[in-house]
């Protein structure tokens, strides 16, 4: 991946490995600019993400890191904000970086994604769900928060498949995005999870191409050894669908490379 700006460090507590670890991998996969954008701090579910207090030693790590870098490779700054009403922190949404990628990992405190509390999948109605799920990327695009739409279909990870129209249901969440300006990431975690597809699938991406949405990459790496994997594949489906340029963000201002 020319651009990738989704990747994690320690801090989050389900990561691994060193920052400089993550960098070379990238340096060795030809990417040009790499960011990272560990889970901000919140008050709901801290055990996974950094604390308030650990925000400065985080960004002071990946500045060193930038500097020290600065010949093979860009480094920018960011970080992953969950968007759950009532728990996003002024300190995560106002501080100073290149971008932030907002990311919806709890439905009414249900963390959908967690394999710990997957059991809720088999007691609710499934189109529901995945309905209310994008009604929820809806709401965070209108927000005008964040610059990055993070994982954009995350809601099909475990495979729990709805009965209705994907693409109707996320109609007016892509509306949304566009409107709020926002960039879609297309994440290859998705290739690691049961669902064994990249966020978001190839339908999505089409409707988002027609809509006029940039794109972005990211390898939402916790390990060094993710960093890149399924680049061919990511980088195929984004130009089978017709995306020549990915955009990134250097202090919140978005800039675009061919790829
Ligand atoms: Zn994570
Ligand atoms: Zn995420």
């Amino acid at each position: 991946m020319i651009v990738d700006l989704h990747n994690h460090t320690v801090l989050c507590n389900h990561a691994e490995g060193e920052i400089d670890e993550y960098i070379l991998k990238a340096i060795e996969n030809g990417t040009k600019i790499f960011g990272f954008s560990d889970h901000a701090p919140m008050d709901f579910d801290p055990k996974y993400r950094m604390s308030f207090e650990q925000m400065d030693s985080y960004e002071t790590d990946v500045l060193n890191a930038k500097k020290k870098y600065e010949k093979e490779i860009e480094i920018l700054l960011g970080y992953e904000v969950d968007y759950l009403k009532g728990h996003m922190d002024k300190r995560a949404l106002h501080v100073e970086v290149d971008y932030l990628i907002g990311s919806v990992h709890f439905l009414d405190g249900w963390g959908f994604d967690n394999p710990e509390f997957i059991g809720a999948w088999e007691t609710q109605d499934i189109d529901a769900i995945w309905q209310k799920y994008f009604d929820t990327i809806e709401d965070m695009a209108n927000s005008k928060l964040f610059d990055i739409v993070g994982h954009f279909d995350l809601i099909k990870v475990f495979k729990f498949m709805p009965k209705g129209d994907i693409t109707k249901m996320a109609y007016k969440a892509l509306e949304a995005i566009k409107k709020s300006d926002m960039v879609l990431e297309l994440n290859v975690a998705g290739y690691r999870k049961k669902v064994a597809q990249p966020y978001p699938s190839l339908s999505l991406l089409k409707q988002a191409f027609k809509l006029n949405i940039p794109i972005t990459f990211g390898s939402d790496a916790h390990k060094p050894e993710q960093v890149s994997m399924f680049n061919d594949e990511i980088i195929e489906m984004a130009k089978s669908v017709g995306y020549t340029k990915c955009a990134f963000f250097r202090k919140r201002k978005r800039e675009f490379i061919e790829f």
